[in-house]
């Protein structure tokens, strides 16, 4: 019996993964310049936390959980999104109190969607995400869309663009649902089922729906932008200017609703025009009432989150070469069996000093080991046999200059570091 990765799964093959290592190398580098720290939360949680924070309404709540009962018959969930997890775990540590600055954390790691796979469309897929809590200020959300636009200018994506808008706050929500409702209701029985029950109990939501007649429908409705109260414009106002400052070119898309429930104010997305319907590098925005709801003190916070198949995917199509991950540099060949016991001394020296090495297989010929290093790029060879134990002498090859040299045993790390 052959297995097959469940669908919607992959492999990450060892050929492939220098493109994460290159991705993940730069989200660690710009969240460390901007001082946020790296935190692990688990891959499945109460299935509650998902169904209050993103939304029992949402698209990722109804249709795309992975749920299932442990043996004590708790309901849990695998993780379909990271801030959820990062909100219950700032409430539960009691995070925020002791500081006066905003806690400013990232994450990395897999989550999990029932969705139909396709190109860029996964369901187990990587997501990394940014998070700055405890600020209610404009800058705080520019900051968070800077580092994600900042991310993917570093890893040379090509033609992203930034959208903004602002879904209010609870208050101007309130009374943006009046209009929708009403603005809904004039064609009522044209929405499917999904859309018509979500009118009644959130009718943000049937903004995320796919079908092409709702898709329709829903473009003339009333914008959440035109009726948000004075603060949230204010504080809309406050981030563009901020973006401004930081020199993050974005356009006001007043269509982003974002498909969870927990957003207030800011909501953002960076796209790409070329990876067809799956166009979103990921998003983000400011979830305020988020830490409060799941039992935290009142505390503002704002984050993003990103795709890292996606970002590879677009790095693929604009046919980027990535750097390849460093790889051996030295291959030791023993000739014979006798020389293993120093092969293997040799080959310790190298890691003491940092350098990679393996051994070569001494069943297989001098010629065959040597092309072995030109396939995989290997920088040096240090050859082993009877003549070179009795001397002393090794013979290391520079595989890249074809030059040889014949050095002392004791020397061969040292020569190799200073080549
Ligand atoms: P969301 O949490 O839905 O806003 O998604 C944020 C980002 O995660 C998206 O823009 C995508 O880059 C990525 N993403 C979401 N769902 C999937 C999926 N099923 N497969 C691959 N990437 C995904």
């Amino acid at each position: 019996m052959k297995y097959q990765a469940p669908r919607g799964t992959y492999d990450i093959l060892p050929e492939d993964i220098q493109k994460w290592h290159y991705i993940e190398n730069i989200i660690r580098k710009l969240t460390s310049l901007y001082n946020y720290y790296e935190v692990r939360v688990p891959i499945f949680e109460q299935l509650d936390l998902f169904k209050r924070s993103v939304g029992e309404d949402t698209d990722i709540v109804e249709k795309e959980m992975y749920t299932f009962k442990d043996k004590k018959g708790r309901e849990l969930a695998l993780r379909p999104e990271g801030t959820a997890s990062i909100a219950r775990m700032v409430a539960e540590h009691n995070l925020q109190s002791s500081k006066k600055e905003p806690l400013r954390l990232w994450y990395e790691g897999p989550m999990f969607r029932y969705s139909r796979p396709q190109k860029g469309r996964y369901r187990q897929f990587y997501q990394f995400g940014v998070e700055c809590i405890g600020s209610s200020k404009p800058i705080a959300d520019a900051e968070i869309i800077a580092i994600g636009w900042q991310i993917l200018q570093e890893a040379k994506v090509p033609d992203v663009s930034l959208e903004i808008n602002s879904v209010g706050c609870p208050e101007c929500r309130e009374q943006y649902n009046i209009l929708l409702k009403e603005f809904l209701y004039k064609d009522k029985d044209k929405y499917c089922a999904d859309c018509r029950r979500r009118m009644e109990q959130n009718p943000l939501r049937v903004f995320d729906c796919k079908n092409n007649t709702c898709r329709q429908l829903i473009k003339n409705a009333p914008r959440m932008l035109d009726s948000i109260c004075d603060k949230c414009s204010e504080h809309f106002e406050g981030v563009k200017k901020n973006l401004e400052m930081m020199k993050v070119p974005f356009t006001v898309n007043p269509e982003i609703v974002r498909g969870l429930d927990y957003y207030t104010k800011t909501a953002f997305e960076y796209k790409v025009n070329y990876l067809g319907a799956q166009d979103a590098l990921g998003g983000g925005g400011r979830y305020d009432g988020l830490i409060e709801y799941l039992g935290g003190k009142q505390t503002p916070a704002v984050g993003l989150s990103m795709g890292l198949e996606r970002i590879i995917l677009s790095l693929e199509k604009s046919e980027f070469l990535f750097p390849e991950d460093n790889n051996l540099k030295v291959l030791v060949i023993p000739i014979g069996t006798a020389a293993l016991q120093a092969s293997i001394e040799m080959m310790q020296e190298f890691h003491k000093a940092d350098i990679s090495a393996i051994i070569a297989d001494e069943s297989s010929s001098v010629g065959s080991n040597l092309k072995l290093c030109d396939k995989n790029n290997v920088s040096f060879a240090v050859l082993i046999g009877d003549n070179e134990l009795k001397s002393g002498l090794y013979v290391v090859k520079d595989i890249k200059k074809k030059a040889q040299s014949e050095i002392k045993k004791e020397e061969v790390v040292s020569f190799i570091k200073n080549t």
